[in-house]
């Protein structure tokens, strides 16, 4: 049993450290962990945030230098974001001398501490066990509010719960609830949208919806990106310089005469790189989305950052929205950010989706039935059934 952060265990812990796992990989994150942090300091508990960003190269790390520190990937540039939206000083740690970091806390009052880049050492993504004690010695329990980083076993994720009592915060919670509801009975037609960048990861959730014996299955899946690119690819087609993975071909030869995966009709393209769906493709995978039960989506339609190819993104995100009777969750960081940036789509502070309308600004709808989750990978391993190492460790 997964437990949660309720009235006795925060009374419990009055006066305590707490190591809360964040993931300041993307802004809309932070914004989302900022309740957990205020939760925690209403009981009077000193915090300890962990997080990671980016993934740092070791290959100049030496025997004497434990550490690989690239300014870049740095967190420190977070503190006065933060301290400005908890309206509290937090303070950066940005050496990994714990014995010194420890006396600090005790003797802080109700402190937030912000400890450097994990992964600037190399026993965070290995999940070392030694390395989690050290990290672990500097509270008294952990929360994990990172559901994004839950599908890594990392040692601040994994192998830490080994030495704390261990729970899950609020955003987990609210990730988790709201995930298993879409899971539950979901109806049909079933459609799962993928596009963005990350090709491989992409095609596994093509293997995990197809559905064998398994109740979780998809009817359609309606391809951008890249992985739309892959495919084109896999078909002979030609794709001059576009983002496309040859090496998974083999693995998604067996889907590519199947009805239930749908390629553009037709795409933007720009210096031999196809950069975005038409408009043909929006409309037609309009259609498919207005008339489904479930959606799932992970992954812009097309380099949408450039507002030539944002249009793919913006359709969807156009049908998606509007579509009231399905159960929609999107995830992932660039998916989401997308959202703010080229629609008129936005979540007010309960969460709920609004809908402006250009021409009726005094009619706001909103979408009570859609989920904004904050994983991309982690959301589709959750809701394709797997375990996540990170939530698998809090029960
Ligand atoms: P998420 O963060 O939502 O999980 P990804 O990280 O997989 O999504 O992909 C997001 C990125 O994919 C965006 O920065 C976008 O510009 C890029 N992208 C989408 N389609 C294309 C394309 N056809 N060619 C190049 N880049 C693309
Ligand atoms: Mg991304």
């Amino acid at each position: 049993m997964i437990k949660y952060l309720n009235e006795p265990v925060l009374r419990k812990y009055e006066g305590k450290i707490c190591l809360l796992r964040i993931d300041l990989n993307n802004i809309s994150r932070l914004e989302a962990v900022v309740p957990t942090i205020k939760l925690l300091l209403k009981n009077g508990i000193k915090i300890v945030l962990l997080s990671h960003r980016g993934r740092p190269s070791f290959a100049k790390a030496t025997a004497g230098k434990p550490h690989s520190v690239d300014k870049k990937l740095s967190l420190r540039s977070f503190v006065p974001i933060l301290s400005r939206k908890l309206r509290k000083r937090v303070r950066f740690v940005s050496n990994f001398r714990f014995a010194i970091i420890k006396k600090e806390i005790v003797k802080s009052e109700n402190g937030v501490f912000l400890l450097e880049n994990l992964r600037f050492l190399p026993g965070e993504e290995k999940n070392d066990i030694k390395f989690a004690r050290r990290l672990a010695g500097l509270g008294d329990f952990y929360v994990n509010d990172a559901f994004a980083v839950s599908h890594r076993k990392n040692a601040s994720v994994v192998a830490i719960t080994k030495f704390l009592p261990s729970y899950a915060g609020l955003l987990m919670e609210k990730e988790i609830k709201s995930l298993d509801a879409v899971m539950k009975n979901f109806k049909h037609p079933f459609t799962v949208i993928i596009g963005g960048a990350k090709i491989s990861d992409k095609i596994g959730i093509i293997k995990h919806f197809w559905g064998s014996a398994s109740r979780r299955k998809a009817d359609y899946f309606l391809l951008g990106g890249s992985p739309a690119n892959t495919f084109f690819m896999a078909q002979g087609l030609p794709v001059g310089d576009s983002l496309a993975d040859r090496k998974t071909i083999p693995s998604i030869k067996k889907y590519l005469k199947n009805r239930k995966i749908i390629l553009p009709s037709d795409v933007k393209i720009k210096r031999r790189r196809i950069l975005d769906i038409g408009e043909r493709t929006v409309l037609w995978y309009s259609t498919i989305i207005r008339k489904s039960r479930t959606v799932i989506w992970n992954g812009p339609m097309g380099m949408f950052e450039k507002k030539e190819f944002a249009s793919g993104t913006k359709g969807i995100w156009q049908a998606v929205s509007k579509n009231k009777r399905a159960k929609i969750v999107v995830g992932g960081g660039e998916t989401v950010a997308s959202l703010a940036r080229i629609t008129r789509i936005h979540t007010d502070k309960n969460g709920l989706i609004r809908i402006k309308h250009p021409h009726k600004s005094a009619k706001i709808s909103t979408n009570p039935r859609l989920f904004l989750s904050t994983g991309g990978g982690a959301m589709l391993e959750y809701l394709s059934g797997k375990k996540l190492p990170g939530i698998e460790a809090l029960k």
